[in-house]
């Protein structure tokens, strides 16, 4: 409900789980956010558990007739807690770390839930996930299937492995979040697979089970996976005609994109993704698992911010933050676009303003020439979109804290599920060593 007037046409508008009251108060999911840094402070990441909800009901439905495990990209948000939400719909964890792994078990993920992908597990990692007894290992090079091998046998086990195969497939996202293409350093060449099958007969402490794949992120066209699938599909018959090898079932990887601003409308339609699958790997009738990360958190989230100080140079006029690029850094790392929303709404007209942070960096910016009403210090603002790879990548850079994060109950409830980690507590584990 928006109260746009037609003088201010041009005001950011709102969109997801975001919208202006009558009153022109921002709520996320129906909670007005203003009075939540009054009690946790600011900067603030506040994400929306009804979002989260209802993008996993989104999902499940859309693929009804594949039924998948939906195994959740840990990395995109990996506070226990929002885990703990995703989990309690029976969803599963995908996982890169043996860090990302602990925190999937903390959050009541369970172990046959979960599986182990990243380019470079070390040895304890490997045995962390064969400890943990996980659905599978995703592997990606000769190397590791050898130590993946190795640390089994050292346990007595004999670990379960999908071949993560990197179909060479473009998936027209941003160059520095694009994963299946050649020249990329994830997966294996699609076609060194069917060798590598035959090769692994000789491990006799790993256990072929899957092939998997994971072609990028933010994707906005099914047809890079819609290829990739026919790829794997194509991979998977080869295998078991030529090779006898029959896989017990295929893991599609993540990478569905969302909407950043309202222009995006409402992104992809999963609809559209499980008719591609169901196309290309539905006549192969196995268990499917999907991965998504930032589809289910993404627009989920906020990070609210204070106008500190304001000021005009040249012909800039400048909103200098209280967040940096120490708490949100996607902007500085991939020069991605987040819609920007004042927590109260204005009737006066925009003005393009320049929204940068106290970080001593050029990079330190996170819009130019971004059309708001003219703020003022004090005002408040919502950077959207901020559910997924915003809080994970915060650091200390420049001496600051990582930011607080609370979660809104599925009731509406409030509840602060990580402190702010200050300075002081840096500087604690240094004097005390
Ligand atoms: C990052 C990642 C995902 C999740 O990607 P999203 O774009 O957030 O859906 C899934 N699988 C693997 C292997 C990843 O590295």
């Amino acid at each position: 409900m928006s109260v746009v007037s037609p003088e201010n046409a041009l005001a950011p508008r709102p969109f997801g789980p975001l919208s202006y009251d009558a009153d022109g108060v921002l709520q996320l999911s129906g909670v007005p956010l203003a009075p939540l840094t009054a009690q946790y402070g600011s900067p603030l990441y506040v994400y929306s558990a009804a979002h989260i909800s209802e993008q996993i009901q989104r999902l499940q439905t859309a693929f009804a007739r594949l039924d998948p495990l939906i195994c959740y990209a840990v990395k995109a948000n990996m506070n226990t807690h929002v885990i703990a939400h995703v989990a309690s719909h029976g969803v599963g964890a995908d996982v890169v770390s043996a860090g990302e792994l602990k925190r999937a078990l903390a959050g009541g993920v369970s172990p046959e839930k979960i599986v182990f992908a990243g380019v470079a597990k070390q040895p304890t990692e490997l045995e962390a996930g064969l400890e943990a007894g996980i659905l599978q290992f995703n592997v990606e090079s000769w190397a590791e299937l050898e130590a993946l091998n190795a640390a089994a046998g050292r346990m007595g086990k004999t670990a379960p492995v999908a071949l993560r195969v990197n179909p060479d497939v473009d998936a027209h996202t941003l160059a520095k979040i694009t994963t299946g293409t050649r020249g990329n350093k994830f997966g294996l060449p699609f076609d060194d697979i069917p060798a590598l099958v035959s090769q692994m007969e000789a491990l006799s402490h790993v256990r072929l089970e899957a092939l998997a794949m994971h072609i990028g992120s933010q994707l906005l066209k099914i047809q890079p996976f819609a290829d990739a699938y026919r790829r794997l599909a194509d991979l998977t018959r080869h295998l078991a005609e030529e090779q006898g090898t029959r896989l017990q079932r295929l893991d599609m990887g993540g990478g569905l994109g969302i909407p950043y601003s309202p222009d995006d409308g409402s992104g992809p339609d999963p609809v559209d993704l499980a008719a591609a699958a169901v196309e290309h790997l539905g006549p192969l009738d196995l268990p499917i698992i999907m991965e998504p990360g930032r589809f289910l958190v993404g627009n989920a989230g906020v990070m609210i911010a204070d106008v500190v100080y304001t000021k005009n140079s040249y012909d800039h006029r400048f909103l200098l933050l209280n967040a940096g690029m120490n708490d949100l850094m996607r902007p500085a790392l991939y020069d991605a676009y987040h819609h920007v929303l004042p927590l109260m709404h204005s009737e006066v007209a925009t003005v393009p303003q320049d929204l940068a942070g106290p970080i001593c960096e050029s990079t330190d910016v996170f819009a130019k020439q971004r059309l708001l009403p003219p703020l003022d210090e004090g005002a408040q603002l919502a950077f959207c979109t901020a559910g997924a790879y915003c809080a994970v990548l915060a650091n200390h850079y420049n001496g600051r804290a990582l930011p607080a994060e609370v979660l809104l109950e599925s009731d509406g409830t409030a509840r602060l599920i990580r402190p702010a980690i200050s300075d002081e507590d840096m500087i604690a584990r240094e004097q005390t060593l």
